[in-house]
């Protein structure tokens, strides 16, 4: 029989409700494999150290263990968000994300390595240590829930949820060959998701298929009175079966396509290929245009930012984590932060408190907010059109650990297919498509608001044909 770290979160959950796996059981082999196999990733900031009690032969997810990014409150459990800053702090509290999974019946097997503060896209910017790529240990998985994608493509654990602000979803998902989506702004309650930028950050899955990203965002979503952002799915989430995509119609934005600045040829040609698949499939394919999508990088880099640089104002050496020396409580603030911080949230903070500064307020963030709703117009002229956008979730494959880290610009661009999406609020699923140089390429299908239903169906068959084995061959990692 093959290991039941080998099974899908689908396959496990109807192995544990038939009784001949026990939640136990699984559990420790998972706890197994990350002491075994994350010295080589770094995939995980804290992992548990026995399985909880519990008893779940009535829940619907009967124990099945989640790995969580290390964003979300957990009481009792150490959250950092990546940051020294959080270095010690035990929240009183879990996120309602968290929690629903929790009351559905599933079980904490680790809180995962991120971006700190949800800040890159390599997951070199962790305060506590890098993550590497399951499929090449010298190359970066991705971010900022680089730790969540490393650990289910490595198979340390069947599932995890992350956050997307900008992408730190799909593009890990993308780089690790797992599949990743970003549900629609407010699909799931943010309370107790550490903020970065509270107008984009939203929480979703990141699973080895689409059938189980579809099951789990079905125990994400949902109204909750602590997030006013937060809404009632109008529909139940749906298992998906569609096999064909007879009668969809696919757009294909010119200005994230195949043609744009900075794909690798490799990308492009893997996608081109995807496109052919769609009409073999039934789905018809024809341009489009998003004409202000190539502006959703300076956009986000000034709104994201200025959010970042509010929602960072609490982090003061008082109220959590890292208290440094001062002589009075302004330096002592002063201290705390240039201790606790890293470079690309001090460079965050500074960029975003420019920008809302009195007499250049206007310039740059009221233009960039007229902006996001240009891109959002955009969209909405597009779904009138096209059932969904398809688009490369990444311009690139993994890429070595250490090549973008000194040039912020370039690491920025690895966010241009995945930004607009954030900045219209809609939801978008990364479904691994093919190999370039060996290393995966994500497919990208962005849908109108509330279209997880049909984003996921089109996607299982879209998976179906592309056969992609989600094991990375490199390392040791056979489940
Ligand atoms: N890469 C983007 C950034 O650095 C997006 C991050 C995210 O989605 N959390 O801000």
């Amino acid at each position: 029989m093959s290991e039941p770290t080998s099974l899908t979160a689908a396959q496990a959950v109807e192995r544990l409700r038939s009784r001949d796996l026990g939640w136990r059981e699984l559990f420790d082999a998972y706890r197994e494999r990350i002491e075994r196999i994350d010295p080589k990733l770094g995939a995980f900031l804290w992992s548990a150290s026995a399985a909880p009690d519990g008893e779940f032969d009535s829940a619907p997810l009967q124990g099945l263990p989640v790995a969580v990014k290390d964003i979300f409150c957990t009481e009792g459990v150490p959250t950092t968000a990546g940051s020294r800053i959080l270095e010690g702090y035990v929240p009183p509290y879990t996120a309602t994300a968290v929690r629903r999974l929790e009351e559905a019946g599933s079980t904490m097997v680790g809180k995962t390595n991120m971006d700190e503060f949800a800040m890159g896209s390599s997951n070199e910017n962790s305060g506590y240590h890098v993550v590497r790529n399951p499929w090449d240990v010298e190359r970066v998985p991705g971010g900022s829930s680089g730790g969540s994608a490393a650990a289910v493509a490595a198979g340390l654990a069947p599932w995890a949820i992350g956050t997307d602000t900008g992408g730190s979803i799909r593009q890990p998902a993308s780089l690790c060959g797992i599949v990743g989506l970003k549900p629609t702004y407010g699909a799931v309650s943010r309370y107790g998701m550490v903020a970065f930028a509270s107008s984009l950050d939203q929480c979703g899955p990141l699973t080895r298929d689409v059938t189980d990203a579809a099951l789990l965002l079905k125990h994400l979503i949902g109204r909750d009175p602590c997030d006013s952002t937060s809404l009632d799915f109008p529909e139940e989430i749906a298992l998906p079966n569609r096999e064909r995509l007879d009668g969809l119609r696919f757009g294909v934005p010119a200005e994230l396509s195949s043609e744009a600045e900075g794909i690798e040829p490799g990308v492009a040609e893997v996608f081109d290929r995807t496109l052919a698949l769609i009409e073999e499939l039934g789905g018809s394919v024809e341009e489009t245009k998003l004409p202000h999508a190539p502006h959703g990088i300076s956009a986000y880099y000034v709104l994201a930012p200025a959010e970042a640089s509010a929602n960072l104002a609490r982090y003061d050496g008082v109220r959590f984590g890292l208290r440094a020396d001062g002589d009075d409580l302004l330096s002592l603030y002063e201290s705390t932060r240039a201790d606790g911080f890293g470079p690309e949230v001090k460079r965050r903070i500074m960029l975003g408190t420019f920008a809302l500064s009195s007499g250049f307020y206007e310039a740059y963030y009221g233009r960039a907010q007229r902006v996001r709703t240009k891109i959002a117009e955009d969209f909405r002229t597009a779904f009138e059109r096209f059932d969904f956008l398809v688009t490369p979730t990444s311009p690139t494959v993994a890429f070595p650990i250490g090549d973008r880290v000194d040039d912020p610009l370039a690491m920025y661009a690895c966010d241009l297919f995945t930004l607009p999406g954030n900045l219209a609020g809609l939801p978008g699923l990364s479904v691994p498509c093919g190999l370039s140089e060996g290393l995966p390429v994500g497919l990208q299908l962005l849908g109108a608001p509330f279209a997880e239903n049909r984003l996921l169906a089109a996607g299982h068959a879209l998976e179906r044909a592309f056969a992609f084995d989600p094991a990375p061959p490199a390392l040791e990692v056979s489940r």
